[in-house]
């Protein structure tokens, strides 16, 4: 059996516990109604072999706070103090590779009535060791989903809200059997929204565009930082709708997101994309991407939290 990629302390109720101890009643009302809200924020193995590089995590703390603000979650956090929180939890598991830490709020009342107000709201943590998830060198396979992705008066896409990702796996579930690696979802005006778990880019004539963050999407930390890196590198952007025929004339288009990081894409819907590898645009992008989450640049210094634990563990 392959080893778990768990990572042995988590964050749960107030405070670090191994990983087994840190459990839930099967009445909670997260479990039965999917109120929930979490992040997904990725640690990188430092070129140097012993720090861990959290990409942009006063962003995904901010966001999570948002989602929870959605939940009317009432919790005794800050942005600050759940940085801190998540950052002890990774000097607890001192990683010696790249993880993914999980930060979620939750719901806790066991409680039948589907309601927000005036529940008990917990926050808990994991993490595991993750390196790629999908190939990011070579292209992947999109196809357009007939799942339409839930528009912003059915459940608000841009909070990563537990119960709405089971819009997301219909899409994904669908796409996978019909042989492709990731679905794209139009939403409710037949407008490209997004991947299942990332954002989508295209490239056309030089211009790199983007669904608006009004296009029931989530609103993307990756997404936000390559916009970034575009309009530093004089890469004209644009954010606007997107209609499914302008996939089948891009000249490059990625996914990006913290899981999947950045991916090409090689074919939508068995169309190839540009000649099939990588594009330009892509590669640039992708290359400074990595080297600010590896530490080999100092650009964008400012994303990254920096966390020695075992310096921390031995002080
Ligand atoms: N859209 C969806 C539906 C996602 O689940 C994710 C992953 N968090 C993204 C986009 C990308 O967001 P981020 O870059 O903040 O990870």
């Amino acid at each position: 059996m392959a080893a778990s990629p768990m990572l042995a302390h988590a964050y749960f109720e107030g405070q670090i516990v191994p990983f087994g101890e840190a459990k839930i009643s099967i009445g909670t009302h997260a479990l039965q109604y999917g109120t929930g809200a979490f992040a997904g924020i990725r640690g990188y193995l430092d070129a140097d072999g012993e720090t861990i590089n959290i990409f942009r995590l006063p962003d995904h703390a901010t966001r999570l706070l948002n989602s929870a603000k959605l939940l009317r979650a009432n919790l005794p956090f800050d942005r600050e103090s759940l940085a801190d929180t998540i950052v002890s939890l990774v000097e607890a598991n001192a990683p010696t590779g790249d993880v993914y830490i999980r930060p979620f709020v939750y719901k806790s009342s066991v409680q039948l009535t589907p309601r927000l107000k005036g529940m008990d709201d917990e926050l808990a943590i994991y993490m595991l060791s993750l390196g790629d998830y999908l190939d990011t060198s070579q292209g992947v396979k999109a196809a357009v989903a007939s799942w339409v992705r839930i528009p912003d008066n059915a459940i608000p896409g841009r909070g990563k809200l537990s119960g709405s990702y089971i819009n997301s796996a219909l899409a994904k579930d669908e796409v996978e059997e019909k042989g492709a690696d990731e679905a794209i979802l139009l939403n409710t005006a037949g407008k490209v929204s997004e991947g299942s778990g990332c954002n989508l880019f295209l490239v056309r004539d030089g211009v790199l565009t983007t669904s608006p963050i009004t296009g029931d999407i989530l609103e993307g930390i990756t997404r936000r930082s390559f916009l970034q890196f575009a309009s530093d590198e004089g890469i004209p952007t644009e954010q606007r709708e997107i209609d499914r025929s302008e996939l089948y004339l891009a000249d490059e288009a990625f996914f990006c997101g913290t899981g999947i990081q950045v991916a090409p894409i090689a074919s939508i819907d068995g169309r190839p994309i540009g000649n099939g590898v990588p594009g330009p645009i892509t590669a640039r992008l992708r290359d400074i991407f990595f080297a600010i989450v590896r530490g080999q640049s100092d650009r964008y210094g400012h994303w990254v939290t920096h966390v020695r634990p075992r310096v921390a563990v031995a002080r």
